[in-house]
């Protein structure tokens, strides 16, 4: 799907269009197929995987020498979806130096005694990095709207201080990109049992998983509404089919290197004036210290 005989790859932009959640459309998550891989052949998706991270992390230098803008990366999902392999994957080879992942757990009483978004704005990465969020500001209508930790009237007005908030980033210069993986329940079943066969992965079993997993409709319709209602043009949804692991990571990779492509980012140009700039030249190779 993607090679250009004698030329490498093709820009595959229909790849990610078809996984944007178009402000004003509804997320239509029981309509998409977590197992979906669009035709891609799974050597080719690795290849393409490959150019892709060496491509995000060229873009990236340039965000940080630029020191001007920055990119947030909402990483949204149910248990066992692949959200830290995903990390791991897309993000892991890039500068740590510009980079910052932050996962959100379960608020602490000092976070539950503000506002939600307090310990998200804090975590927003600052001008020239990369902030991944491993969960975010999006429990606040998910976990807490499923196991009615508020009240219906609170969660309900978080949709328009989410939008106002991701407003404020984007205006701010931080570009805001949110990607829900969408995995089946009979994968999900299946890589939960990893986690206690496995040996290697017994670490990642938790209880809660088996429970949160029971309320699997109320959490789909969770999540179709928060997508719905939050997908902007300035901080758009991407629903990415997630069973198969290299077609995830591939859509992720795509999905960054267009974001990220699209930002132009440049390396700025020397900060003094050209007859400066040869003097000191010159001195340099004159002088010895
Ligand atoms: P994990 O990502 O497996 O480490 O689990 C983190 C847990 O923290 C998940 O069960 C989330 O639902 C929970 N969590 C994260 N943010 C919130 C929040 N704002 N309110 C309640 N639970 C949360
Ligand atoms: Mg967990």
């Amino acid at each position: 799907m993607f090679t250009t005989p004698g030329r490498g790859y093709a820009r595959p932009m229909s790849l990610i269009d078809r996984f944007r959640v178009e402000p004003g459309k509804t997320a239509g998550l029981s309509k998409r197929d977590p197992a979906e891989t669009a035709g891609v052949d799974h050597a080719e998706a690795d290849d393409r995987l490959a150019a892709n991270v060496e491509a995000i992390d060229a873009l990236q230098q340039r965000l940080y020498a630029e020191h001007t803008r920055a990119l947030l990366v909402v990483l949204q999902a149910m248990d066992a979806a692949g959200k830290d392999s995903t990390i791991r994957h897309v993000f892991g080879p890039l500068n740590p130096q510009g980079v910052q992942v932050k996962a959100f757990k379960k608020p602490t009483p000092d976070e539950l005694a503000h506002d939600f978004l307090w310990r998200v704005h804090q975590a927003t990465p600052r001008r020239g990095h990369i902030a991944i969020f491993n969960r975010s500001h999006y429990e606040d209508v998910l976990v807490v709207r499923v196991d009615k930790l508020v009240p219906e009237s609170v969660w309900r007005d978080r949709y328009d201080q989410i939008n106002g908030f991701e407003r404020l980033l984007c205006e701010a210069g931080t570009k805001v990109v949110k990607i829900h993986l969408l995995i089946s329940p009979e994968r999900q079943r299946e890589k939960l049992m990893r986690r206690i066969t496995d040996p290697r992965r017994n670490w990642k079993f938790e209880a809660e998983d088996f429970e949160t997993r029971k309320k699997w409709g109320a959490y789909r319709e969770a999540y179709e509404e928060a997508i719905t209602r939050t997908s902007t043009k300035h901080a758009p949804w991407y629903v990415v089919p997630t069973d198969k692991k290299w077609f995830r990571l591939l859509v992720v990779s795509e999905i960054i290197r267009a974001e990220l492509e699209a930002m132009k980012p440049e390396f700025p140009a020397l900060k003094i004036e050209p007859a400066a700039a040869m003097k000191l030249l010159e001195e340099l190779n004159e002088s010895s210290p």
